[in-house]
């Protein structure tokens, strides 16, 4: 018989244990909430409040119904209050000491039959229903922050739990509006073994002054469409909660990348837990407050004086130089299309009036705007036709030898003080400056593809770029209307370096038979609230420009973690790329 689990014990009432809590009691439950000690239920108490008057404001409660579910919750700190309880959760802070010994008590306690749940995020479910005398009824029930609106709940089963425990939380989770996946019971579970390893990641680049805060965060929210960007996420986490994670981790992979990176453990010393404590990466103006206000006065810093950019050069015909061209025509720039033969670049400059022509058609640029922008747009096959440019942007094909001989060729034509710059992804910017007799007018313009859509334009900056150059660059990127990040010279630069090595993970889980594709692309998008999935978003990228782009990382940074999954390498050998080819990681018809 099904276990209808009405009345539920929830023990630690912090970030998570609240967010549990309201939602069992939107959702009928008798809820016995204990935390360890008053200040701890007063806390709990204020997060429930504090949640529930937020739903009643914007109108997705009304006042009695909100009065109801805080009176079904019963908030005590004695763990003998569960002993009716058919089902415990148990979200205190994750040490397995701590989290084991909760269970041992409250073996003693509740019934025999009573199912245990951890919320841990990482730590072995085995090792802690071990530790009790019913290992069969200990699962991992792991919700995502914040509980009442993320669907996602990873329900983790270990060997030894009865397979009727596992179908009777399944339901129950669904009864509670989630979508839960099932899993073995491995470090991190789907969503935070993929993810902790980025964000680690995230904090090692701003830890070695590679970006800044706000450039990091932007770059994964205007590049990839993330809701939030990694260091802001790690602030909502709790930067102690996730330095236990990733130990967890790091103890069960021995993969450097999950070594808790040393900024986070002296940030958690020192009491900078995020969000809950009022200050992380970001200051708030207050703990548990979302705003974020200026934290130190900031130095101000003379910029170095941009050039003058009005005449623009676009080398290249494929899809990032029409994009790039047609962005820089529609905000006002004259703009020359170079290209290797005249058939080539009128078949160019006619894709960028093609381009315009369909805004035209959604209403989102006048015809006459459309006109005067196709109007500046001069197709040319001769480099010394960009001699007056002040700005050239190189997009040709991704090849060292074809990049550089760009490079030598502008050098021979552009005038002095030009500013020369490359769309490359994968390759060093200084390769292109060294081919030149003018490396500081050399720098990386990183845009994103479809250029006319993508907001953010990372700027790279190489050990010999001059700094009004870098000025340069920036106000042309803001005068497109764009959010230009700056980072220096590396593979990956910040997006791809971030996003990648997350992909290959997923594709080595994958490997190792732990989720399914669905289940981790499900576990991603809705646990983490990512516009797609891993696999959705490999087999859009491409295998190979993905294998690529992975290769090139692992070369820059030699680390084993970082070297392709051998799947994606046999994908590509097979000649599943992905839409392109029709399949990838999935059939696409
Ligand atoms: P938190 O620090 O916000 O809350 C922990 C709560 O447990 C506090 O209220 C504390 O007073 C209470 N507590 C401590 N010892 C206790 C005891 N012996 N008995 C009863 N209560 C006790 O932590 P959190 O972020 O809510 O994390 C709780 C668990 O949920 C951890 O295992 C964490 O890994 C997991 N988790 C966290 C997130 C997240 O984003 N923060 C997401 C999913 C899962």
């Amino acid at each position: 018989m099904t276990r209808r689990f009405s009345t539920v014990g929830v023990v630690g009432l912090g970030t998570m244990g609240a967010g549990i809590a309201e939602v069992l009691a939107r959702t009928g439950r008798t809820v016995v909430a204990v935390d360890v000690d008053e200040a701890g239920v007063t806390r709990g108490r204020g997060h429930l409040e504090h949640s529930t008057g937020r739903a009643v404001a914007r109108g997705k409660l009304t006042a009695e119904a909100r009065a109801a579910l805080l009176a079904r919750i019963t908030c005590t700190t004695s763990l003998t209050a569960l002993s009716d309880a058919d089902l415990v959760v148990e979200a205190v802070p994750e040490r397995v000491g701590l989290k084991a010994g909760v269970f041992a008590e409250l073996d003693r306690i509740c019934r025999p039959d009573t199912v245990f749940a951890s919320n841990t995020s990482a730590l072995s479910i085995t090792e802690i229903g071990v530790r009790t005398g019913r290992p069969g009824k200990v699962v991992g029930l792991h919700f995502f922050n914040p509980t009442p609106v993320l669907k996602l709940v990873e329900v983790v089963r270990t060997v030894v739990t009865e397979p009727d425990v596992v179908d009777d939380v399944v339901a129950f989770a669904e009864s509670l509006g989630k979508t839960p996946v099932v899993i073995g019971d491995r470090a991190g579970f789907i969503a935070n073994a993929l993810l902790f390893g980025y964000l680690n990641h995230a904090v090692r680049m701003y830890e070695s002054r590679y970006a800044s805060r706000e450039d990091l965060d932007a770059a994964m929210r205007y590049g990839c469409g993330y809701p939030m960007g990694p260091l802001a996420l790690l602030d909502l986490i709790g930067l102690d909660t996730a330095h236990e994670i990733l130990g967890t981790m790091y103890r069960q992979s021995r993969d450097r990348l999950h070594a808790p990176a040393p900024l986070l453990k002296q940030m958690v010393t020192a009491g900078l837990l995020g969000r809950k404590s009022g200050r992380g990466f970001y200051t708030y103006d207050g703990p548990d407050s979302p705003t974020v206000v200026p934290d130190a006065p900031v130095a101000v810093v003379e910029p170095a004086s941009a050039r003058e950019v009005r005449r623009v050069g676009v080398v290249g015909t494929g899809t990032m130089a029409t994009g790039i061209a047609e962005v820089f025509a529609k905000r006002g720039y004259d703009v020359v299309v170079r290209a290797r033969s005249l058939d080539k670049a009128e078949a160019a400059v006619g894709r960028v009036g093609a381009s315009l022509d369909r805004a035209v058609v959604k209403g989102r640029l006048a015809a006459a705007d459309r006109d005067a922008a196709l109007a500046r747009v001069t197709p040319a096959v001769e480099f010394a036709d960009l001699a007056s440019c002040d700005l050239v942007v190189e997009a040709v094909a991704e090849e060292l030898a074809v990049k550089t001989a760009v490079f030598q060729a502008l050098d021979e034509v552009c005038r002095p003080g030009a500013v020369l710059a490359t769309t490359t992804s994968s390759l060093p910017v200084v390769e292109c400056a060294a081919a030149t007799s003018r490396p500081g007018d050399v720098v990386g313009l990183h845009f994103f593809n479809p250029a006319p859509v993508m907001e953010l334009v990372e700027v790279v900056e190489t050990i010999t770029t001059a700094p009004d150059v870098v000025a340069t660059a920036r106000r042309v990127c803001l005068d497109l209307g764009k959010r230009p990040v700056h980072c220096r010279d590396r593979a990956g630069f910040i997006v791809n370096a971030l996003l990648f090595p997350y992909l290959n993970d997923a594709v080595k889980m994958l490997e190792a038979h732990y989720a399914t594709a669905d289940d981790i692309d499900h576990a991603m998008k809705v646990g983490c609230s990512l516009p797609m999935g891993p696999f959705e978003l490999l087999d859009v990228v491409g295998l190979d420009v993905s294998l690529a782009i992975e290769r090139a990382l692992y070369l820059e940074f030699r680390e084993a973690g970082l070297a392709p999954a051998p799947l994606l390498e046999h994908l590509v050998t097979a000649g599943r790329l992905g839409r392109k080819t029709g399949k990838g990681f999935r059939d696409h018809t």
